[in-house]
This record gives C-alpha cells, structure tokens and sequence, in this order.
C-alpha cells in the first residue's frame, strides 16, 4: 500500500477542492483581498459549530445572520461583533439582495425549509451552502440547482467530510484501488439521543425522515465515494420499533443494502436507538477502516496493513476556508460538493424508503447529467 503525507494530503485536498480550475461566471462581485463573508441562515446546534469554525478560518468569516428570535439575534451580534444591517429575520431576509457585505448564505434550517431559503438567497444573488440532506425529495434537489443555475450563483452541500483527511484517504483507497477492487463497504451511523417529542427530527413533515435522512445520508455518501460507483439498485427494511411513543412518525433505525455495476455492495445501518460510527472497505487484497469515522472526530483507522495517522481537523473551518477560496478565485466549485452530489444522494435515500417500504428490491435509474 502506497502511503500518503501530511503533505500530500494537504496538496490532494486542495486538489480535490479547487478540481479543474473552472472559471465561474457570477453577477456577485467580491472585493478583492478580502474574506468571504457568510451569512448563516438558522442558529441551531449545528449554526453554533459552524460559527465557531468560522471563528478560526482564513478566508471567511461570519458576517450576518438569520434567525426567528430576536434573543438569538442579540446575543449573536454581541459575540461575534456583528453590524446590525447584516442580521436579518425570516421576514425581511430577501433584502439582503441589497446587502454587499455578504457573499454567501449558509442554509442551517430543518431540511424541509433548506429549498425556501436555498430559492430566496439564490434570487438575492448569493452563493449558498445547504446543508445535508439537500431537501426532503428529489424534486426540491432540482428545484434547488435550476434557481442557483439561473441565478448565476454556486450552489455547495455542506458535505465536510470531503475536507475531512480520514475519510478522504478511504475515498484514495477505495477509488485507487490500493488494495485491489472494493467488494463490500459497511458503513453506518447512529446515536441514541432523541427523546424530545419536540424535536423536528421526529416530525415527518420538517425533517422527510429519521435516521436515514440525518445519518443515512454519510453511510450513501461513503459507499459511493469509496466504490467511485453510482448504485443500481437497493433492498432496505425497518429496524423495530422500541419507543413507539417517540417514532410516531419516522423510522427509528433502517438497515439497507446498495448494490453497484461492479458487484460491489454497501450495507448500512442508521439508527437513533444505538451508537454506531463506522466505515469498512474489504477488498480483494486487504481492508481499510476508521471508527469513529462520520462524527466530529477524533477518528482512529487502519487498514491491513497497518494504522492510518492524520492530523484531525476543524472540519467546518477547513470545509468553509477551501469553498471560500475557489469562490473567491472566481472559479467553479468541485463538483463532489456540488447540488448535484446532494440530489444523487437524495435519489438513493428515496430509493431506500422505497425499497424498505415495498420489501422490494428497487431500481436507481442514472442521473442524466
Ligand atoms: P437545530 O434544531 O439545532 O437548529 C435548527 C434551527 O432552525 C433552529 O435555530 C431553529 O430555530 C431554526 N428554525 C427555523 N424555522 C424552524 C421551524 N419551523 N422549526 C424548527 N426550527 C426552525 O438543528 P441542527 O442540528 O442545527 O440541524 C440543522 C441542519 O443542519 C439540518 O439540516 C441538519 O441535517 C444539519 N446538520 C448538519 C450537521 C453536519 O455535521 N454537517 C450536523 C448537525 C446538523
């Protein structure tokens, strides 16, 4: 097995992230030398981790906000010093088309408000960041890229785990064949700490799912990044449910299987009923693995052949930064961050619905691109 550098590392990041180099040709003008401002949209839990990366990144910083609670607009602009003309409501949000010093609108939102304001801010002439899932159907996806398409402005999933060195080598590795071609990916997630019948997550409606929409979402993108394969097809089923009180709703755990041109095979489980954190790849001349390996870090992995060592990362501030540069530098996103990327996910996950729904084996028809 090839080994790869702190270094290497850095270099293929910066790769992977600036791709070809594209020019991007937008209305939105920034100044040059200066950062890329960013406006969050939502101030949730996950606002709150983005913020503080924010706090430490080098070519972006947080600039305006848009939130419902006049409290959280208060204490926002005392902690991270901001103008009063770049705090904005879910009401007056639209004027921000007029407002110069924000670059880029990250949509931090329950999914099923993601296409609402993804749509606003695209029409405003911002570039924007949803994060994962897209949306909560394949139809908002499209919507989503058409309205930034039109707009002349670049539309990003907040996918940091493409700036994330771990899963980044399991994509080299699996894509690169290091050790042979990859014949089976398990890769899961889930947490057991939903229990507030408030929660969003557990309300069809805004969240267009359990686990599968929140967790599902990395292990799909996991077994399509290792393989460097679409699926063709998919069989899912339900996991019991043991908090009927809770999953009135949503599934409380789904297992499914992914299917792909090759023969290779992703199985999954995502669960808000136990704890799992991990991706595993056997291939036909060893394996490579990390647990923990979606969450926030610190990951540990290995491969047959011994430990994997890179340095851990503040992903958000390292996944905003390398989108901030090749905005900055006028040029086209990478497209494994790009809308697109969220819709062939999304694309999966209803498929796995489907298939678990139906007891089915079901088809995943390509994406004409
Ligand atoms: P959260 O509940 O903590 O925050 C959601 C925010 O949206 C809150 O500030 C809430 O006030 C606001 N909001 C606006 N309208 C709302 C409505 N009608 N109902 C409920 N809330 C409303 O959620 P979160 O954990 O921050 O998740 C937000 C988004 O971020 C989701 O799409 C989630 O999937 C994503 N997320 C991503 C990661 C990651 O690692 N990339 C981690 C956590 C969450």
């Amino acid at each position: 097995m090839r080994a790869i550098s702190r270094k290497q590392f850095l270099s293929n990041i910066s790769i992977y992230a600036v791709g070809a180099a594209v020019p991007f040709i937008t209305k939105a003008k920034i100044p040059p030398a200066r950062k890329l401002n960013i406006a969050l949209v939502g101030l949730g839990r996950y606002a709150n981790i983005l913020a503080d990366g924010l706090l430490v990144a080098q070519h972006c910083r947080l600039a305006g906000i848009v939130t419902g609670t006049p409290e959280k607009a208060k204490d926002w602009k005392k902690r991270f010093n901001l103008d009063d003309k770049n705090i904005y409501n879910y009401q007056n949000f639209d004027q921000i088309a007029s407002n110069k010093d924000i670059d880029l609108v990250y949509v931090v939102t329950p999914n099923a408000l993601h296409k609402e304001y993804v749509l606003r801010a695209a029409k405003a002439g911002k570039h924007v960041i949803v994060e994962k899932p897209i949306g909560i159907s394949v139809e908002e996806a499209r919507d989503m890229i058409t309205a930034c398409e039109k707009a002349g402005v670049q539309l990003a999933m907040g996918y940091r785990l493409h700036y994330e060195p771990y899963n980044m080598e399991m994509k080299r590795m699996g894509q690169e064949r290091i050790f042979g071609k990859v014949k089976l990916v398990e890769a899961s997630l889930g947490y057991k700490a939903i229990s507030n019948p408030g929660e969003w997550r557990l309300h069809k409606a805004l969240s267009g799912g359990g686990p599968l929409m929140n967790l599902g979402v990395y292990c799909v993108q996991a077994g399509r990044y290792i393989t460097g394969e679409e699926p063709i097809s998919v069989t899912a089923q339900y996991g019991p449910v043991t908090y009927p009180d809770i999953f009135k709703e949503v599934e409380e755990s789904i297992t499914w299987q992914l299917q792909f041109p090759s023969g290779a095979i992703c199985t999954s489980s995502s669960s808000y009923n136990c704890g799992i954190d991990r991706l595993y790849a056997a291939a036909d001349e060893g394996f490579f693995e990390l647990s923990p390996a979606i969450s926030y870090g610190p990951f540990q992995g290995r491969t047959s052949n011994g430990p994997l060592k890179f340095p851990e990362t503040n992903q958000q501030a390292v996944q905003m930064d390398e989108i901030a540069k090749v905005i900055l530098a006028g040029k086209r996103l990478p497209d494994h961050i790009s809308g697109l990327e969220g819709l062939l996910d999304m694309k999966v996950l209803m498929a796995i619905y489907q298939a678990a729904d139906s007891g089915k084996k079901i088809a995943i028809t390509p994406e004409k691109q």
